[in-house]
């Protein structure tokens, strides 16, 4: 088997907007090999996005070539694109994109609905992926009685929950506290120690050096790459970071003085 996970080669993708053209991605190579953890890094309009959702199969390239554990992606219908995606990725966003009437269990389970697994055996994955994030606690709360750190949590459950051969995360702290950040960079990095393959984005340097390499997007091409030979290890770091909690309670002195 090949142990390339993901091989584009000359990726282009233009997005038409009445008569002017985009050329958000202008020719990609890229390879991914199994077991991964990547991060991708460059400014804004770079074409992060617009890769990560071609490799997330939510979208298809211009022109150039596309290959999943092998299958030629470009090569499918929508119905076909849909399934691989539904089983072989796993997408996390910046803002979450949770169901705001639904449950955990009912926002985790949401991919498991194609699979025709058995439903005591749908149950058994729900909770093992919400386990995985340490939400056994709260699975019958709705997002909007989580903190954001713990909606992402939530996010990276149903990412999950099919066992799917990669993780793709499109800026995951963007909208987090850099401590709240670290906490879901430690849940990558032990998902990836299991074997998981990720890629996530990031506009923080401090962030991507968690990552085994860098690569660095401009105006739709790659424009460099970094390997990085000691990851910064989240679990370490977050032994000297303050918690949220102390600094309520040191507001909280101050108050009462
Ligand atoms: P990044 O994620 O690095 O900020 P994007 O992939 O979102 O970059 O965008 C790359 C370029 O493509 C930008 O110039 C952006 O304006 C353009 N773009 C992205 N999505 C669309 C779209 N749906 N329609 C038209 N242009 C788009
Ligand atoms: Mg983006």
């Amino acid at each position: 088997m090949d142990k390339k996970i993901i091989d584009i080669k000359k990726v282009t993708r233009i997005y038409k907007m009445g008569n002017i053209k985009v050329n958000a991605l202008r020719g990609i190579d890229l390879k991914i090999a199994r077991g991964e953890f990547v991060a991708i890094m460059g400014p804004s309009g770079s074409g992060k996005s617009t890769l990560m959702n071609i490799l997330g199969c939510l979208d298809i390239p211009t022109t150039g070539s596309y290959f999943l554990e092998g299958v030629d992606i470009s090569k499918l219908k929508d119905n076909q694109l849909a399934e691989i995606r539904n089983k072989k990725v796993g997408f996390v966003f910046q803002t979450f994109n949770l169901l705001s009437r639904s449950n955990i269990m009912g926002n985790v389970e949401l991919p498991l609905i194609y699979t025709k697994d058995r439903i005591a055996n749908r149950k058994k994955r729900n909770l093992e992926a919400i386990e995985s994030v340490g939400l056994t606690d709260w699975i019958k709360h709705r997002p909007n009685e989580l903190s954001g750190g713990q909606k992402q949590r939530v996010a990276i459950a149903r990412a999950l929950v099919n066992n799917p051969s990669i993780i793709l995360a499109d800026e995951p702290t963007g909208n987090l506290d850099s401590r709240t950040g670290e906490e879901i960079m430690a849940i990558f990095q032990a998902l990836n120690r299991e074997g998981k393959t990720i890629l996530f984005v990031t506009h923080e340097l401090d962030l991507a050096k968690h990552a085994q390499r860098i690569i660095y997007l401009k105006d739709g091409a790659i424009n460099g790459e970094e390997t990085i030979s000691n990851p910064v290890d989240a679990k370490e770091m977050l032994k000297n970071m303050p918690k949220l909690e102390d600094k309520f309670n040191s507001m909280e002195e101050v108050d009462l003085k």
